[in-house]
């Protein structure tokens, strides 16, 4: 017999679940919310003048509120919250749900549900809106979010049987990828009442509109909070639960840690890393022009001249128009630090993995590197948060914040974010058997790739060049 329930979970579950009803009416107004700052500065002037900024010019305000405000913010949310995000507030993912309400509901191709559709959608998208100019152009908002937000609501409308599916959530969301990946540091979780053994599994008959087997559920990644599988006086189902931030991960051979996540991890860190380096590095620009002479010499003249608008700034009015050198240099340098942070990453955990094993860690080589891998997380989320988040401390900058106070933050963020990862990495490695001098030594490799992260973050963290 189940025990009555208490606490502040069973309390939230009580006064949410009643009012579920609420989230379409959230969903339309965040719809809305969303095209106006994505549609109207379409129509207003590019924002030139040192006289203009995000409290007086309607553009830089929706370029603050999304690159300022909702990115960093949705990304730290998860620790607290977990994938509230996508549940409650996104309206991407409740597009595809309506679509999916009147929708053909096939079931999901393989090519769909494919664990490296989600990685290719992220890559396509964060290096189109880099080349489009996303970060400074309201067209290149515009772009990227309408192609996200038309592939969610086709996706939904063609795929997903079940009663409101969110095909496109579950198996190609970019930004979801990245949510669900770090959601399992999150402080919340939702767990079966009555837990089926077997681990971790899908199914597309289910209530779960990301195709979770409710009681089979080991792992918060595809969980975007909906509330539709809780409630509160049901003998099944799921509840709701508060845990400790990294518990998921200290754990995470008990919840379905997978090699493709890992190797997700590694990319979107190296490519995001590749996405802020350009733009600062002087050696990116030393590249391009021997790239560029190089070309030209050999009788590549096409490369020198401009490309479509919507696969590249081509901005005359604000001086900014990029050819089909710029093009390729921005997609070829995001892709090889992408590469090398990853390659660099599997080396420094693959030497963790084999010392482990060496020292008297159990599993298998390949079982503890996946483990080891995600003690990587919280540095590359804050790294990514502060790296890419950079438009929320610009605006601090306009207010008039000292610039000690920033880089103080920054650090402060950071060297919790490292200590984050080492005491995970030493956690890990308690669980694969080894403390004391045997775990030190066996982190060692991890603290290098700890490190390198910072290193290869250092412009955005501390002004430093590198
Ligand atoms: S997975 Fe993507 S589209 Fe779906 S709710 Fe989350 S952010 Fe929105
Ligand atoms: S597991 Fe429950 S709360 Fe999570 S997405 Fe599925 S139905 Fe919603």
């Amino acid at each position: 017999m189940q025990k009555p329930r208490s606490g502040w979970a069973y309390r939230f579950e009580l006064w949410v679940t009643p009012r579920r009803h609420w989230l379409d009416r959230i969903h339309v107004i965040m719809f809305f919310g969303f095209a106006v700052l994505t549609i109207v500065p379409l129509f207003l002037p590019i924002p030139i003048s040192r006289s203009e900024h995000f409290w007086n010019n309607f553009a830089l305000f929706a370029n603050f509120v999304i690159w300022g405000l909702w990115f960093p913010l949705v990304f730290v949310s998860v620790i607290f919250t977990g994938r509230s995000w996508c549940g409650v507030l996104c309206p991407l993912g409740a597009a595809s749900e309506w679509a999916n309400r009147v929708g053909l509901k096939r079931p999901v191709p393989r090519w769909v549900s494919w664990r490296g559709t989600p990685i290719v959608s992220f890559v396509v998208i964060t290096i189109l809106a880099q080349t489009v100019g996303a970060r400074d152009y309201a067209t290149g908002i515009a772009e990227v979010f309408g192609l996200t937000f038309a592939a969610a609501a086709v996706l939904g409308f063609v795929y997903g049987p079940g009663r409101s599916a969110r095909a496109w959530c579950r198996h190609m969301c970019p930004i979801g990828l990245m949510l669900g990946v770090f959601s399992r540091i999150g402080a919340v979780q939702f767990l079966p009442k009555r837990p089926k053994p077997g681990g971790d599994a899908y199914t597309e008959k289910g209530i779960c509109p990301t195709m979770i087997d409710i009681n089979r559920k080991h792992e918060s990644r595809h969980c975007i909070e909906c509330f539709r599988c809780v409630n509160p006086e049901a003998r099944g189902g799921l509840r709701l639960a508060f845990r400790r931030p990294g518990r998921e991960v200290a754990q995470i051979r008990d919840h379905n840690p997978n090699a493709a996540e890992v190797w997700f991890l590694f990319l979107a860190t190296g490519l995001a890393l590749g996405g802020f380096l350009w733009l600062v590095l002087p050696q990116y620009g030393v590249l391009r022009t021997m790239i560029g002479t190089w070309a030209i010499d050999h009788g590549w003249y096409w490369i020198g001249t401009s490309g479509p608008s919507w696969l590249m700034v081509v901005h005359p009015a604000a001086r900014e128009t990029f050819v089909w050198l710029d093009f390729f240099m921005i997609c070829g340098f995001m892709l090889a630090c992408a590469a090398v942070l990853t390659l660099l990453l599997s080396i420094a955990t693959a030497i963790s993995s084999w010392l482990a094993g060496r020292l008297g860690g159990d599993l298998a080589w390949r079982q503890r590197f996946v483990e080891l891998a995600y003690a990587y997380m919280p540095v590359a989320m804050v790294s990514l948060v502060i790296g890419l988040g950079g438009r929320l401390f610009s605006a601090f900058v306009e207010v008039g914040v000292s610039g000690w106070i920033i880089e103080s933050i920054k650090i402060g963020l950071f060297g919790l974010s490292v200590a984050w990862s080492l005491a995970l990495s030493r956690r890990l490695l308690a669980r694969q058997g080894l403390s004391g001098r045997r775990c030190f030594a066996a982190a060692l490799p991890t603290v290098a790739g700890i490190g390198l992260i910072g290193l290869a973050w250092s412009p955005a963290l501390f002004g430093i060049a590198l």
